[in-house]
C-alpha cells in the first residue's frame, strides 16, 4: 500500500477481485475524506470579516507578519468535513462496544438534557460562590451519594479522571505517612493484574512499587502477598473486580494484612460498576479508591475526556484530602480553599478549580433516576450480560479462567492454536462485522487476553447477534480461512494499518505538500 506524506494510506485498497476501486476513493456512500489541510486554504473564510481598523501596534515589533496557515473552509465544507470524519468514527450510540475494562454503555439523554440546563452549563469557576450555590449543592448532593454507595466517611470531588484519582488517592496516603513521621514506608505492592495506571501512579508519587503474582485462577497470590510484607510497606494499588474480571475473594484478609504492617488499602474502583449496590468498599478495609463516573455513572467518554474521577477516602486519610472541597454551613455552600481551618492538612491542590461540573450533573442525574435499587439492577444486569456472553461462547472460544466472571468475560487465544488467526486477526475481523474490537492483549498475565463488557445496556437481541458473529469468526478461524483474517479489516476505510509504525514513528505534524517538494530537492 503507497503512503502520502501524511503517513496515510494514498487510497483505499482493494480488498479482493469481487471489490473494484471506485473513481472517487468513496465506498458506497461512505465518503473518502482528506484532512482539513489538504481542503482547506488560508484564504478561504466560512465568516465576512469586516475591515480591520488600521492603527498603532502596541506589539512591538512582536506581531507576525507571516500567514497564520490555518485551513480555511466554508460553512457547507465544514459541516461535510466533520460529518463524514464522525461516520467514520464507531460509538456506542452506533452498536455494541465491547472494550473491556471502558465500560461503554449507553449514556442516558435525560442526563443530557439536565447538563445542558444553563444554571449547571454556563457556570464559571471564577463566579462569587453566593451566585453558584445550586452547582455547590449539585457536588455536595453528588458526594452524599458518592458516600452512601460506597460506605465511605468521604470523598474528594475534584480529581478529573480515574488515573488522577489514584494519584489523588496515593497522594492522600502519602500525606498521612509523612505526617507521622513514617518516611520509611515507600514500597507499594501491585498485583500483576493492575490496571497499567496503578503502578505508573505509585511511581509518580514516590513509592516504588513490588509485584505480586496472580494464581492461576486469576486472582492474587496470597503466599506471595504474605512474603512481601515488611515494615516499609506504605499500601497496596489493587483493582477489584481485577483485570480478569474476577472478584479478589480473599479481599478482606488482604486489607487485614496491609493494615497490619501499617500500610493502607488504595482499591481502584474503576470497575465499580460491578458492585454497585451489592457490595460497599467501606465494608471491605479499604481507605481509597476513586470512581469513573465516566465509566460506572454512564457519563460520556473516549477519545481522551472528559471524565472524573472523585476519590473516595476513610477517616484515616480524609483530613488529608485535596483543595478546594465543598461544606456546607446551615443552608449555604461554601469551598473551602486554603490549607487552614478544615484544610489545614490538606495536601493542596491538584488542579485549578473543583473537578468536572458537566460529569458532576449526568452522574447524579443518573443515580437519581436510577434510584438505589435501579443502580443495583443495572449492576447485576452488567454481571448477567458479561456471563452470557461468556457461556455462549465457552464452547467456540476459551474462556481464560473456569466459573463465573463479574462484569467482563475473558478469553485467551487458546481456540486459535493452529490457526495461524491471531487475538489482532480475529478483532480486524470484527470491525468488518461490525463491532468495535474488544480489548486486545489485556489482561497481560493471560495468553491473547481478549477482554469483553458488554454493560448492562445491551439487550439480549443485540447480545445475541454479537454472539452468532463471534460464534462465527472462531468457526471460521477453525476452518483455516486464514487469509482472510490476516486481510480485514476489508470494509473499513483505511483497511488494516502499520499499528506499530504509527505509535513508534507517528506523524504528528502537518506540512504542506510545497515545503515537502523544497525539501526533497
Ligand atoms: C479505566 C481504568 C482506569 C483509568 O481511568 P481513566 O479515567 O482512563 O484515567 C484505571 N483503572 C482501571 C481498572 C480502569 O478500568
Amino acid at each position: 500500500m503507497s503512503m502520502n506524506n501524511q503517513g496515510r494510506p494514498t487510497a483505499p485498497s482493494v480488498a479482493n477481485s469481487n471489490e473494484v476501486a471506485t473513481v472517487s476513493g468513496n465506498k458506497g456512500l461512505l465518503q473518502d475524506e482528506k484532512l482539513i489541510f489538504e481542503i482547506g486554504t488560508p484564504r478561504r473564510s466560512g465568516v465576512d470579516f469586516g475591515e480591520v481598523p488600521s492603527g498603532k501596534s502596541r506589539l512591538g515589533g512582536m506581531e507576525r507578519t507571516s500567514e497564520i496557515g490555518l485551513p480555511g473552509l466554508t460553512e457547507p465544507q465544514t459541516m461535510r468535513h466533520y460529518v463524514r470524519l464522525s461516520q467514520k468514527n464507531y460509538a456506542i450510540d452506533l452498536g455494541v462496544y465491547p472494550l473491556g475494562s471502558c465500560t461503554m454503555k449507553h449514556n442516558p439523554r435525560l442526563n443530557e438534557k439536565v447538563a445542558r440546563m444553563p444554571g449547571f452549563a454556563d457556570v464559571h469557576p471564577l463566579q462569587p460562590q453566593s451566585s453558584v450555590q445550586g452547582a455547590l449543592e449539585l457536588i455536595h448532593e453528588l458526594a452524599h451519594w458518592i458516600c452512601t454507595l460506597t460506605g465511605m466517611p468521604s470523598v474528594a470531588m475534584t480529581p478529573k479522571a480515574g488515573a488522577h484519582g489514584e494519584w489523588c488517592g496515593m497522594a492522600a496516603i502519602r500525606a498521612r505517612l509523612d505526617a507521622d513521621g513514617h518516611t520509611h514506608k515507600r514500597r507499594v505492592l501491585v498485583p500483576e493484574s493492575a490496571h497499567g495506571t496503578n503502578p505508573a501512579t505509585a511511581a509518580q508519587c514516590g513509592f516504588s512499587i513490588d509485584e505480586i503474582p496472580a494464581t492461576k485462577d486469576g486472582r492474587v497470590d496470597m503466599d506471595a502477598l504474605k512474603a512481601k510484607l515488611g515494615d516499609d510497606v506504605a499500601g497496596i494499588m489493587l483493582t477489584n473486580p481485577n483485570t480478569c474480571g474476577l472478584f479478589e475473594r480473599d479481599i478482606i484478609e488482604i486489607a487485614d494484612l496491609i493494615h497490619g504492617v501499617g500500610g493502607y488499602f488504595y482499591c481502584d474502583g474503576a470497575n465499580f460498576n460491578a458492585l454497585v449496590g451489592r457490595v460497599r468498599p467501606g465494608d471491605l478495609g479499604i481507605d481509597a479508591m476513586h470512581l469513573n463516573l465516566h465509566k460506572t455513572f454512564s457519563t460520556p467518554h473516549g477519545g481522551g475526556g472528559p471524565g472524573a474521577g472523585p476519590t473516595v477516602l476513610s477517616d484515616a486519610l480524609k483530613d488529608f484530602a485535596p483543595l478546594p472541597f465543598v461544606t456546607k454551613d446551615g443552608d449555604s455552600y461554601h469551598f473551602v480553599e486554603h490549607k487552614d481551618g478544615a484544610g489545614a492538612a490538606s495536601f493542596g491542590r491538584m488542579c485549578a478549580f473543583h473537578g468536572q461540573m458537566g460529569m458532576f450533573t449526568r452522574a447524579l442525574t443518573y443515580m437519581m433516576s436510577h434510584g438505589s435499587d435501579g443502580l443495583k439492577q443495572a449492576t447485576e444486569d452488567a454481571v448477567l450480560n458479561a456471563n452470557y456472553v461468556q457461556a455462549s461462547l465457552s464452547d467456540v472460544m476459551t474462556p481464560a479462567f473456569p466459573g463465573v466472571c463479574m462484569h467482563e468475560a475473558l478469553f485467551d487465544d487458546h481456540f486459535l492454536d493452529g490457526t495461524g488467526v491471531t487475538t489482532l486477526d480475529f478483532a480486524k475481523a470484527m470491525i468488518d462485522e461490525g463491532y468495535h474490537p474488544m480489548t486486545m492483549y489485556f489482561p497481560l498475565v493471560v495468553h491473547g487476553a481478549m477482554l469483553i463488557e458488554p454493560t448492562e445496556s445491551e439487550s439480549k437481541q443485540e447480545l445475541d447477534r454479537f454472539i452468532a458473529s463471534m460464534r462465527g469468526l472462531a468457526e471460521r478461524a477453525k476452518a483455516g480461512d486464514v487469509e482472510a483474517f490476516q486481510a480485514a479489516p476489508i470494509y473499513a476505510p483505511m483497511r488494516r494499518l502499520d499499528e506499530t509504525q504509527a505509535a513508534r514513528k507517528p506523524i504528528l505534524r502537518w506540512t504542506p505538500p510545497s515545503a515537502h517538494l523544497e525539501a526533497a530537492e
